[in-house]
């Protein structure tokens, strides 16, 4: 006998996978707070820290090329352009040196962030989930698969809005690497291929607001076009 569902099922999200008719499903969608020094500085936090993550819904990822509206609750909604590593194969305490055999490749994301609830939330010692989890925080572009790209160590990663660069550094300043932040990660969760790691934002986060369009790019990978409702 097949098992009827009491509600609709929900969709599951998927990526379009660079150069094929592929999708990739998303599973779960992590990010990486501060790994760039600049940032971790613009923000005044300890730079000694370990890495952090948190995580959002994977409803929330939002297609290249949408039109997303002005979230609710805030009065500073802020663009961080972050590196995206697609997880393609599961593991759990994976070593630093057999880390990048896990990605199966990288796309061009936006952890879109409610900055003043985020500082609010973290001033008062509670989590940050209101200002970074929420409807359409998590605009991702196609992901490359590494075995046409290769693993993404260098190389330019900017942000701009309305054709002004706003954020604009090199992958290698990335504190942790990604095999680094796979590591780590992996150390408290179990990895699954599906999983999504947006791995942290260098400085120059700014306001986005009603009608600005927001352009990402990483040498390598196709660009990330979202415009503001
Ligand atoms: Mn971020």
């Amino acid at each position: 006998m097949s098992q009827q569902l009491a509600v609709p099922a929900p969709l599951q999200p998927t990526l379009p996978v660079a150069g094929s008719d592929l999708r990739f499903p998303v599973r779960r969608v992590y990010c990486v707070g501060r790994n760039y020094m600049a940032h971790i500085r613009e923000m005044g936090n300890d730079e000694k820290a370990p890495p952090l993550f948190f995580a959002k819904a994977p409803d929330m990822i939002v297609q290249n090329g949408s039109i997303i509206p002005y979230p609710p609750l805030t009065n500073n909604y802020q663009h961080e352009v972050e590196l995206v590593a697609a997880i393609g194969k599961s593991g759990a305490k994976i070593p630093v040196d057999r880390a990048l055999e896990h990605v199966y490749g990288y796309a061009v994301g936006f952890d879109m962030t409610r900055r003043d609830l985020q500082q609010a939330a973290a001033k008062a010692g509670r989590p940050w989930e209101i200002g970074k989890s929420f409807d359409n925080s998590a605009p991702c572009g196609a992901v490359h698969p590494a075995s046409q790209v290769g693993h993404i160590t260098g190389g330019k990663i900017q942000i701009a809005v309305n054709g002004q660069v706003r954020q604009q550094s090199d992958i290698g300043q990335m504190m942790w690497n990604v095999a680094e932040i796979v590591h780590h990660l992996s150390l408290q969760v179990t990895l699954e291929p599906g999983d999504l790691i947006f791995t942290g934002t260098p400085e120059g986060v700014g306001p986005v607001t009603g009608g600005d369009e927001m352009v990402g790019s990483i040498d390598g990978l196709s660009e990330l076009t979202i415009k503001i409702a």
